[in-house]
C-alpha cells in the first residue's frame, strides 16, 4: 500500500497559479534529495557503486544539478543530453553514454567529453573507431534474448532492438582486446518500470556469472557491470515500492558468492535508473475547463496528452487527486481528458473521483520521470512549464512554458511570403 500524499496544500497551489498559470509540472526537491540519499546509502554497500541518472527521464539541468550534488553521474543517449550533462559540469567517466542506432556526431561528442561509451551493437565497433577513434574504456550492452523474459513495457528481449547477442559479446571484447583496448565494462537492461525484486536479482546473477565467464574465456577482468535502468515505482495505491536495502543486500550476497569467490573483486557495480529517482516526486497540475456529459461523463483539463502521454501510449495508471476534495467520497466515474483531437487523449478512463466542478484543480501523480520529457507539439499544443518546490517552500521556475513563438521558431514566414505556390 502506498499512500498518495501531496507536498503542497491547495492554498499553496492557488498562490503559485497566480504567477504560473496551469498547466505546469512541479517537482519536490526535498523528496528527490531524500530518495537519492536513501538510494545511495542502500546500494552504496556494493563495491565501486555509482548511479548514473538517466537524463531522458527528466532532462532539466536544475534537477540534474541537484542529483550531481547528491553524487550521481549522468546516463546520456543523445547529443543534447550530453550537452546538458556538460552544462552542469558532469563530464568524463561520470557520463555513461548508452545509446542505440547512434549517429557519428554523438559518438564524437561523447568521446570529446571523455564519457564511458556503451555500444549497442557489434557493427558499431568499426563505426566508432572510424568516427571517434578507439576509446580507452569500452562497454557493451548485452541482450540475453531467449534467456530472459523482459516485461510489458520493454518487451521480450529477443524481440528487442537493443544490445549484443551472447556470441557477439565475446567476439566484441576479443576485437577490442586485439586492438589494444584494456578497460572493459558490461551493460544490460532487460526490464522497465518493474516492481518485482526477483527480476533485479536475476539480472545481477546473470551479469556476475557473465563477468566470470569473460575472465575465463578471454582473460579480461571487467572494470564494471551496469544493470541499466528499469526500477518501477508504485503507481497505484495498492502497489508496493521496491525495498532498496533488501535488494542491495541480496545483490551484495551474489557479488560475494560469484565475484569475490572468483577473485574479481575489483568489479564495480553501476546503475542508470531514471524513473525510481525522480518519478514519484513530480506532479502535473491542471485546471478543469469543462465538464461534459454524453454517453459518459468527461472532465476536460487544460493539460493534454502533448504535456503528458504515458496513460495514452502505455495505458499507464497515474493517480489523480482533486485538490481540496481529498477527503470526499469517490462517488462519480469520469474519463479525465485533454483537448487533443485524438480520442486516446485521456489521463484516466472510468476513474472513480469525488464530484468534479468547473475550475477545480487536478493533480496527476508520479509524473517526475518520462512525463514532461515525452511532451510533443502535435495539434499545435504547447509544452508546459516546470517548477521546483524548494526545501524552504520557495517555488522556482526551472523551465518556462512554451509560447506560440517557440512553436513557429523553426518556420520562416518571410521566405514563405516570397515563395510562389
Ligand atoms: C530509459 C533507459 C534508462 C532509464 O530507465 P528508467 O526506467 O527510467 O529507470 C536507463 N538506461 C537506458 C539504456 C535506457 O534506455
Amino acid at each position: 500500500m502506498t499512500i498518495k500524499k501531496l507536498p503542497f496544500t491547495k492554498e499553496k497551489i492557488l498562490e503559485i497559479i497566480k504567477v504560473h498559470p496551469t498547466p505546469f509540472y512541479i517537482y519536490d526537491e526535498g523528496a528527490i534529495r531524500d530518495n537519492a540519499r536513501l538510494f545511495k546509502k542502500a546500494f552504496g554497500i556494493l563495491p565501486g557503486f555509482k548511479e548514473f541518472f538517466a537524463v531522458k527521464a527528466l532532462p532539466n539541468p536544475f534537477i540534474m544539478k541537484i542529483l550531481k550534488e547528491e553524487g550521481f553521474g549522468t546516463d546520456c543517449s543523445s547529443y543534447p543530453e550530453l550537452v546538458l550533462s556538460e552544462k552542469i559540469g558532469t563530464v568524463k567517466e561520470d557520463i555513461m553514454f548508452s545509446s542505440n542506432d547512434t549517429p557519428a556526431n554523438e559518438y564524437k561528442k561523447a568521446k570529446e567529453l571523455g564519457a564511458i561509451i556503451n555500444l549497442d551493437d557489434i557493427s558499431h565497433i568499426p563505426f566508432l573507431e572510424k568516427h571517434a577513434g578507439l576509446p580507452d574504456l569500452i562497454s557493451f550492452r548485452y541482450n540475453p534474448g531467449p534467456a530472459r523474459k523482459g516485461n510489458v513495457i520493454i518487451g521480450d528481449p529477443k524481440e528487442a532492438k537493443y544490445g549484443f547477442t551472447r556470441e557477439q559479446l565475446f567476439e566484441g571484447y576479443k576485437l577490442f582486446k586485439d586492438k589494444g583496448v584494456k578497460r572493459f565494462g558490461l551493460h544490460t537492461m532487460v526490464v522497465s518500470n518493474e516492481l518485482n525484486p526477483k527480476s533485479f536479482i536475476d539480472t545481477a546473477r546473470m551479469m556476475f556469472e557473465l563477468a566470470v565467464e569473460i575472465k575465463e574465456k578471454l582473460g579480461i577482468k571487467l572494470e564494471f557491470v551496469n544493470f541499466g535502468g528499469g526500477m518501477g515505482i508504485p503507481h497505484k495505491p495498492e502497489d508496493k515500492a521496491l525495498d532498496y536495502n533488501k535488494l542491495a543486500q541480496e545483490i551484495k550476497e551474489l557479488y560475494d558468492e560469484i565475484i569475490v569467490k572468483n577473485k574479481l573483486g575489483a568489479l564495480k557495480v553501476f546503475m542508470e535508473y531514471g524513473r525510481v529517482i525522480t518519478g514519484p516526486y513530480g506532479y502535473l497540475v491542471t485546471r478543469v475547463l469543462h465538464l461534459k456529459h454524453t454517453y459518459k461523463d468527461f472532465v476536460g483539463c487544460d493539460a493534454c496528452m502533448a504535456n503528458f502521454m504515458r496513460p495514452a501510449i502505455y495505458g499507464a495508471y497515474h493517480h489523480i487527486t482533486v485538490l481540496g476534495k481529498e477527503h470526499e467520497a469517490p462517488t462519480r466515474v469520469y474519463d479525465v481528458t485533454g483537448s487533443l483531437c485524438e480520442n486516446n487523449d485521456k489521463f484516466a478512463i472510468d476513474r472513480k473521483l469525488p464530484e468534479v466542478g468547473e475550475g477545480d484543480i487536478i493533480v496527476i501523480h508520479d509524473t517526475g520521470a518520462h512525463s514532461h520529457a515525452m511532451g510533443f507539439n502535435y495539434n499545435g499544443k504547447l509544452r508546459s512549464a516546470e517548477l521546483l518546490l524548494r526545501e524552504n517552500n520557495e517555488v522556482v521556475e526551472i523551465r518556462r512554458a512554451e509560447t506560440a513563438e517557440d512553436y513557429f521558431a523553426t518556420l520562416d514566414f518571410d521566405k514563405m511570403k516570397s515563395f510562389k505556390a
